[in-house]
């Protein structure tokens, strides 16, 4: 009898688990990972390209370790005084969650979530062999700060992980109550701002002079456009950066990835021109699908969240079938929908109505 020890020597935690990702379909609307539909102009494309070839020049050397230029400009494009030693960058903001975690969590430590929340975080604990707690957020998504008070006084976490805006209900929590969980726990406070240009909330890096405890990451994967360049990055205290520092593997973050992700902070008004307007068509199409008939929670990203479904799978199914691919991220009897162009919410919305024919525009009854 042959025996696999790819299998048989495995780690048991990891044995029965699959790879984590949405499908990669080739359709011809995708609304399912939350990307910008719009890609970037032919001029900023022609100066990433120069800027290639000017590191191909070099690429028989090691990239700068520590990505100084990147993080320098990453620190004036969020403002707010911040020094380049107090931003950090990695392969997304993924892997700059794990090393915080690898930092921060880890054996015998624990991390406390609030679901529905990106489906990453139990992830993230998996991989860094830390305890994971969850909160749940109240029938509206929005924090029970009780039953938070109540674990961090049972379970005193070493780690919170806040998605704010948080995915995937699109709903977003304003300072004051990000100011009532650093109240109750001297934990690492995370928030995770991944979609934080979609919204109209302030973001939490203006608390950060005032709360060495809090980490605030950041990707360029949404707004930016630049899902495909894998760029995410936190702004902390010095120290936090410095514990960064230590996990990273040498030369984690290669140098065209570095050089590309520059020339796009370069033109980062460009970058974002489009966000305005996936704003106001996200804001068109939750009220066309409220007029179809369903429930949508109000969102501040580039997504939102409807239904209810009687067989959510089905509707996903018949709108992958349409050529629409959306999101079942839970919660159960809800779908996740990522603004797409105009003419990809269109055909959203058209084909949603086909599959689902009594989910008929009240306005046209
Ligand atoms: N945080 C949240 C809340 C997300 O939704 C995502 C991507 N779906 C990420 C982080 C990771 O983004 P990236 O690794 O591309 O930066």
């Amino acid at each position: 009898m042959s025996v696999d020890p790819g299998r048989q020597r495995l780690r048991s935690e990891l044995r029965e688990i699959r790879p984590y990702g949405a499908p990669q379909l080739d359709v011809p609307v995708r609304l399912n990972v939350n990307e910008n539909p719009y890609g970037i102009s032919e001029a900023i494309k022609r100066e990433m390209l120069d800027a290639v070839s000017l590191h191909l020049d070099s690429i028989n050397r090691y990239p700068d370790r520590e990505a100084e230029l990147l993080r320098s400009k990453l620190a004036r494009y969020l403002g707010h005084g911040l020094s380049p030693d107090q931003v950090w960058a990695a392969n997304g903001s993924n892997e700059v969650m794990i090393q915080i975690l690898q930092c921060y969590a880890g054996p015998g430590r624990s991390l406390l979530t609030f679901p529905p929340t990106y489906s990453m975080y139990p992830e993230y604990a998996r991989t860094t062999h830390t305890r994971y707690l969850e909160a749940p957020r109240k029938a509206d998504f929005g924090l029970d700060f009780d039953l938070i008070l109540a674990m961090i006084h049972a379970e005193n976490p070493d780690v919170i992980l806040l998605a704010n805006p948080n995915n995937p209900t699109g709903t977003a929590l304003g300072l004051a109550e990000i100011s009532r969980i650093l109240q109750m726990s001297e934990a690492i406070l995370v928030v995770d701002e991944a979609y934080q240009e979609f919204s109209s909330e302030p973001s939490a890096v203006e608390m950060l002079p005032s709360h060495p405890n809090l980490i605030v990451c950041r990707t360029m994967s949404k707004a930016f456009a630049f899902a495909g360049g894998r760029i995410g990055y936190a702004a902390a205290s010095e120290s936090v950066v410095e514990a960064l520092r230590v996990v990273r593997l040498p030369y984690h973050l290669n140098a065209i990835t570095q050089a590309l992700a520059c020339v796009g902070l370069d033109h980062a008004e460009d970058l974002l021109a489009q966000v305005d307007h996936l704003r106001h068509l996200r804001d068109q199409s939750i009220a066309r699908a409220r007029r179809q008939g369903l429930d949508v929670v109000d969102s501040q990203t580039n997504f939102f969240l409807c239904g209810p479904f009687a067989d959510a799978h089905a509707v996903w199914k018949s709108l992958l079938d349409h050529g629409v691919l959306v999101r079942e991220t839970g919660p159960k009897r809800y779908l996740r929908i990522s603004v797409g162009t105009d003419e990809e919410m269109e055909r959203f919305h058209d084909v949603l109505t086909q599959v689902h024919p009594e989910l008929v525009e009240r306005s046209t009854q």
